[in-house]
């Protein structure tokens, strides 16, 4: 049963194909490893009847030699991408009981490549969150504990954290997540996991429920870089009906991972260099440039002037497209509805007690810097803002490839430590959001432990479009780093 929730992605494929294994035992064994991780919390909605549907399915065109590139595997559908008949809640008591009549062009991909569903993985409320602790349906708890308190319950990140935290808990092979701030790479670094965010219009957004229009993007994690490549490039691919989805041909991201570097310009911005940043951190983005040296790639000294601009900026913009699409939560379309004297007073009463309160402060902020004695001073001052933080990257690239910088600015932390203080929580992203502004591919990778043994992760950001180039670095990091390291939870399942 272990060995084959060790199996990764591609090994299980080939597995699947050769008929060594069948989609239905492999199922089986995630059914039974989410039953056994149930109070980690990563699932909102469990859905083993359908996953056990779908593996016999599976199993009948594998007998026939048929099959996609995800046939077989289960996995993990973060709860904002709708699924046809299947409750979909964006972790939000506002959606109670919201069951699509539509699938999600990616979560639809997948399934038609041959994924199985095992569930809808918890995730913050409506996305906003670097922790998952803002869920309607509660916190997830991070299979990795600190060695020296293995009794303090730790964040897997967010906002994909029920993602991040199935997949490294081994209740799920692979999850997919988005990406809005960091919501892909920020979990996969605090879980050990690979996560990659694609170029802004490579994914479809199409069903996935809306938190921030122009920097959202669907992306993959998994244990390996391979896996991300398989993954990702089903999950890719032009939708006519997202018109922000991008019409470019989706390349074989694995043929991609060649291995070979040498000559690659890895730029190292020296704006990423942060105040009070951990000596490990430091330590291990170090590490990591010897890595890339080694395998023959030159490093450059690169400068991002406006970095330093990019968290005020999201944080404006995010909210504003936010307070709008979260218009729509009335009380009449969706889900919960609390009655009132008036119509107004309905959609109050129904909206403030539908919104959690970090939903309601991006609603607030976001409603403040939209209005009319306000939008100049911020809302337009940060779509500048903006634009100089993509001029910074376009700059970048005349004289190098790939940026390397750090994933996260620390490993996971106790589910209490910074829930009181939304300012530190913000502080989180000040890695990631730069390549969501610009619309920049990005991946994180494990690449060592913390002194207390959590995982910390190593970003490669590159050029829109891409990714072959983002992936084939990770690939060398990865086999650089050898990260092999399991959660205690799954190292002592046995
Ligand atoms: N942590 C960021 C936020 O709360 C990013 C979230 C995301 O990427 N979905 O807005």
């Amino acid at each position: 049963m272990s060995d084959l929730l060790d199996l990764s992605l591609a090994e299980a494929s080939d597995k699947l194909r050769s008929r060594e294994i069948s989609a239905t035992e492999l199922t089986e064994a995630y059914i039974a490893a989410m039953a056994e991780t149930v109070d980690l919390n990563c699932y909102i909605t469990e859905t083993p009847e359908k996953a056990r549907e779908m593996a016999a399915a599976s199993d009948a065109r594998l007998a026939k030699g048929e099959g996609g590139a995800m046939e077989g595997i289960p996995i993990g559908m973060k709860d904002l991408f709708c699924t046809e008949g299947t409750l979909t809640t964006a972790a939000s008591h506002i959606l109670d009981g919201f069951v699509p009549p539509y699938e999600s062009t990616v979560s639809g991909n997948l399934w038609d490549a041959g994924a199985v569903l095992l569930g809808k993985t918890n995730l913050d409320e409506f996305a906003m969150g670097s922790a998952n602790i803002t869920s309607y349906y509660g916190a997830v708890r991070n299979p990795w504990t600190r060695q020296s308190e293995p009794d303090t319950e730790l964040v897997p990140g967010g906002s994909s954290g029920g993602s991040a935290g199935a997949v490294a808990a081994r209740a799920a092979l692979a999850a997919t997540g988005t990406d809005t701030g960091g919501s892909i790479r920020q979990p996969a670094s605090l879980t050990g996991l690979v996560g990659m965010k694609p170029t802004y219009g490579r994914c479809s957004r199409w069903g996935i429920v809306a938190f921030a229009s122009s920097l959202d993007q669907a992306g993959p994690l998994t244990r390996t870089v391979r896996d991300s490549a398989i993954m990702l490039g089903v999950m890719a691919g032009h939708d006519p009906k997202d018109s922000t989805s991008v019409d470019t041909p989706v390349p074989d991201y694995g043929a991609a991972l060649t291995g070979d570097i040498r000559g690659l310009k890895v730029g190292i911005p020296r704006e990423y260099r942060i105040d009070g940043m951990p000596e490990e951190i430091e330590a291990l983005w170090a590490q990591g440039v010897d890595w890339l040296k080694q395998a023959g790639a030159e490093i450059v000294d690169i400068s991002l002037p406006h970095t330093k601009y990019a968290l005020p900026a999201y944080y404006i913009v995010a909210p504003a497209e936010a307070s709008s699409n979260l218009a729509r939560y009335d009380g009449v379309r969706y889900g919960l509805r609390i009655d009132g004297e008036t119509l107004d007073e309905m959609y109050a009463n129904t909206r403030g007690e539908g919104f959690g309160d970090e939903v309601q402060r991006r609603v607030m902020i976001g409603t403040y810097v939209l209005s009319a004695g306000y939008y100049d001073a911020y809302y337009l001052q940060a779509q500048k803002v903006r634009t100089r933080i993509s001029e910074d990257f376009r700059n970048a690239w005349d004289s190098c490839d790939v940026l390397l910088t750090p994933a996260t600015p620390s490993a996971a932390f106790g589910v209490h430590e910074k829930f009181n203080d939304p300012i530190q929580m913000y502080l989180n992203d000040v890695f990631t959001v730069t390549g969501n502004l610009a619309g920049l591919p990005g991946i994180s990778v494990p690449a060592g432990l913390d002194k207390d043994g959590l995982p910390l992760g190593l970003q490669i950001l590159g050029r829109a479009f891409d990714e072959e180039t983002v992936l084939k670095t990770a690939a060398v990091l990865e086999e650089a780093s050898g990260f092999s390291a399991l959660p205690a939870l799954r190292a002592g399942r046995g």
